[in-house]
């Protein structure tokens, strides 16, 4: 499958990679938004939050869990950060892999644009 997260997964493309487990991979976003910006995405492939199935509950949990250990590990918790998902069009998504986004390093707008 021509997927570049699956291919940045898989070490076929060089990513800034700042988190790694048997099931999830977390690295720097290529265009960050933030000082800091890592996204986190699952080993397997899953089109978008519409493919998600209650298998996945799991996985997604350990999405949250990656993100949330590295902002600790980034030594940004305290202050703060951003977590999202986008979904399809209206959502902003570009990259049809699942990706939860970590934001962090500055203050936060809402609503977001
Ligand atoms: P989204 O718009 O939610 O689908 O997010 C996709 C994100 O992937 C964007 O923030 C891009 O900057 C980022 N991105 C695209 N290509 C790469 C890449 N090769 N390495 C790291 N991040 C990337
Ligand atoms: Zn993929």
């Amino acid at each position: 499958m021509d997927c570049l997260f699956c291919k940045i997964s898989n070490k076929e493309i060089d990513a800034d990679i700042l988190y790694e487990d048997e099931d999830v991979i977390g690295f720097r976003d290529i265009h960050p938004q933030a000082p800091y910006h890592i996204l986190f995405i699952p080993r397997i492939h899953v089109s978008t939050l519409n493919e998600l199935e209650t298998e996945h509950a799991t996985l997604v949990g350990k999405l949250t869990l990656a993100a949330k250990n590295t902002a600790l590990k980034l030594g940004v918790a305290e202050d703060g950060y951003r977590i999202l998902m986008n979904c399809n069009n209206h959502g902003g998504q570009t990259v049809f892999h699942i990706h939860l986004h970590l934001l962090a390093g500055r203050r936060m707008g809402w609503p977001p644009g």
